[in-house]
């Protein structure tokens, strides 16, 4: 979880006038690996679910994800000039990735909101707030900064 985009805050606005957006809580990851395995299961695709194969099709839908925001050029945050159609398509495909990496990580037999919580821990350590806040450098433009102060 590293985010260094625009440095220039007039070029990326992040005031969607949603500041407090959030997740609906009614669902957690297990449920959505459930369901995607029961899925897989009752169309007897599981012999197809091979993590190869799970991840080129995640690939193929982060193509798909890609395609709307292709010649757009920078979106606002909340994307509020888009249509509802258009919000609706990119949730869809924003779910297509989500679901194949799901079951990609199911297959590989990883937890995945456990790992992505350690990693969140681990980018914390890489990138200390206190050290990296209104910057957009890599972590190992940090390295070896405190030796030179
Ligand atoms: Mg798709």
């Amino acid at each position: 979880m590293t985010s260094r985009g625009d440095a220039n805050p007039a070029a990326n606005p992040s005031d969607d006038g949603h500041p407090e957006f959030k997740f609906s809580s009614h669902t957690s990851f297990e449920d959505l690996r459930a369901k995607v395995h029961t899925f897989a299961e009752e169309r007897d695709w599981d012999q197809y679910h091979t993590p190869r194969n799970l991840l080129l099709a995640m690939v193929g839908e982060v193509g798909e994800l890609s395609e709307i925001f292709q010649w757009k050029g920078e979106v606002k945050s909340g994307i509020p000039d888009w249509s509802e159609k258009d919000k609706v398509h990119l949730g869809q495909e924003l779910s297509d990735v989500l679901i194949y990496l799901i079951r990609l990580a199911q297959k590989c037999h990883i937890d995945l909101p456990a790992a992505a919580l350690d990693k969140i821990a681990l980018n914390a350590l890489k990138y200390p707030a206190d050290r990296v806040k209104g910057s957009n450098k890599k972590y190992s433009e940090y390295e070896g900064e405190e030796e030179k102060r």
